[in-house]
C-alpha cells in the first residue's frame, strides 16, 4: 500500500495534519459557529426557484466576475455598515477562506510573510502555509484585546507583507477599536486584512473596519455569508477594498471560480436580508444572556461581539468537552489551553448547553 510519505509531496507539507473540527452527529451542535436558524420555507422555495432558473444555462460558464452578486453585496454592506461602496470595491469567492487564499496568493508568496495575533483563527496560518507564505505569530493582550502599541511593536519588528486582524476575533469573540486598526495601517509596510466574518454580531457601538476604507488602499475587509446569512453550506465569502486590490486578485483567481448555482443562491439570500438579519438580533440577545449566565455561574468569560463565547477556565478542558459530548452537546476545545468555546444556538439548544455544562464541571 502506498502511504503519503511515499509520494513526492512538497517538503513543507510532510508531517502536516489536515485541519478541521470534528463533524459528529449529535443533537446539539455548537462547535463551528454556524447559524442555528436554517432557511424558512419561503426562502427554501425562493432558493429552489433561483437555482431552477440557472439550471437551464448550466452548459455555459458562470458570469466570471459575478457582477450582479457583487452589486448586491455592495448594497448590503452600505446598508449594514453605513458606508458607500460600489461593485468595483467588492469581490466574492467560495467562502472567506478562498478570499484569504486569493489575498495571500496575490500579496504573500515565496520570500514573503504574513503576521497574525494569537489566539486567532487557525486558518490564517494554515492558508499562509498553503500559499507558501512564512507565518509570524504575534500575540494579543492578556484579555484577548489588542492595544495599538503592542500591535505596532510587532509589525515594526517583523515588517510582514500581510497583517491579519480578526474582529470580532475567533475564538475569543473580542472586537478591535478603530484606534488599533488605524495604528496598524500607519506602520504596516504591506496589506492589512481585517477579517470580519462575525461582523454583523458586533454589539451596538462597536464600529466596522469598513468605515476606514476611504483613503486606505492597503486595507482589505473580509466578510462571509456563512454566519449572519446562515449560508455556511453555500460557500460565499467576500471582501471590500480599493479597486486596485481587485485588479490584483483577478491575477490569481481561477477562471469561473464562483459557480452559477452559488451566485444564484447568494443573490436569493441577499433578497431575504431582513428575515435573515432578524435572526442575527436574536442570536445577539441569546449571546448576551448566555454570557451573563456563565458569569453568574462563576466562569471567566471573554467579552463577545460574535455568535460564540469563549469561557473557562478548566484544569482539564478536554474532560469537560468529552462529558458534554456524552450528554449530546458538542462544543469546541480551541484557543488558549484552559478555555472552551460554545457557538450560540437557539434558546432550546442553549438550555441543553447550560444543563450539560452544570453536570460536566
Ligand atoms: N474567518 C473567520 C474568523 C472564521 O471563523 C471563519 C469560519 N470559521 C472564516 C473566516 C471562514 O468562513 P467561510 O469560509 O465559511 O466564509
Amino acid at each position: 500500500m502506498t502511504s503519503l510519505g511515499d509520494l513526492p509531496i512538497r517538503d513543507d507539507l510532510r508531517g502536516q495534519k489536515a485541519y478541521g473540527a470534528p463533524q459528529i452527529d449529535v443533537p446539539v451542535q455548537l462547535n463551528t459557529n454556524e447559524n442555528p436558524y436554517g432557511p424558512s420555507e419561503a426562502l427554501v422555495r425562493a432558493l429552489g426557484e433561483g437555482v431552477a432558473a440557472t439550471a437551464g444555462t448550466l452548459n455555459r460558464y458562470p458570469d466570471r466576475d459575478a457582477v450582479d452578486l457583487r452589486a448586491g453585496l455592495a448594497a448590503y454592506l452600505n446598508h449594514e455598515a453605513g458606508v458607500r461602496l460600489d461593485t468595483g470595491r467588492v469581490w466574492a469567492a467560495n467562502g472567506s477562506n478562498e478570499i484569504i487564499l486569493q489575498i495571500l496568493q496575490a500579496f504573500g508568496g515565496p520570500g514573503r510573510s504574513a503576521l497574525g495575533f494569537e489566539p486567532s483563527y487557525a486558518m490564517h496560518p494554515t492558508i499562509s502555509m498553503v500559499a507558501n507564505t512564512r507565518w509570524i505569530d504575534a500575540f494579543r493582550d492578556e484579555d484577548f484585546g489588542l492595544e495599538a502599541q503592542r500591535a505596532v511593536a510587532a509589525i515594526e519588528e517583523h515588517r510582514p507583507d500581510v497583517v491579519f486582524l480578526t474582529s470580532p476575533n475567533n475564538p475569543t469573540g473580542t472586537a478591535l477599536d478603530h484606534e488599533a486598526i488605524k495604528a496598524v495601517l500607519s506602520v504596516a509596510p504591506g496589506m492589512v486584512v481585517v477579517d470580519e466574518a462575525y461582523g454583523e454580531f458586533r454589539r451596538s457601538g462597536t464600529p466596522s473596519a469598513l468605515e476606514l476604507l476611504p483613503g486606505n488602499p492597503r486595507l482589505i475587509v473580509t466578510r462571509t455569508m456563512s454566519k449572519a446569512f446562515a449560508l455556511a453550506g453555500a460557500r460565499l465569502g467576500y471582501l471590500a477594498a480599493d479597486p486596485a486590490v481587485l485588479e490584483a486578485l483577478l491575477l490569481v483567481r481561477l477562471p469561473y471560480h464562483l459557480s452559477s448555482v452559488t451566485q444564484a443562491v447568494a443573490r436569493t439570500a441577499l433578497s431575504f436580508r431582513e428575515e435573515l438579519l432578524g435572526y442575527v438580533q436574536e442570536l445577539r440577545a441569546t449571546r448576551d444572556e448566555t454570557v451573563e449566565w456563565l458569569r453568574g455561574e462563576g466562569f471567566r468569560v471573554a467579552d463577545s461581539d460574535a455568535n460564540f463565547i469563549l469561557f473557562g477556565t478548566f484544569d482539564d478542558r478536554d474532560a469537560v468537552w468529552r462529558r458534554m459530548l456524552d450528554r449530546g452537546v458538542l462544543i469546541r476545545a480551541v484557543g488558549p489551553p484552559q478555555w472552551l468555546r460554545v457557538s450560540v444556538g437557539t434558546p432550546a439548544e442553549m438550555a441543553a448547553f447550560r444543563s450539560a455544562l452544570k453536570e460536566s464541571v
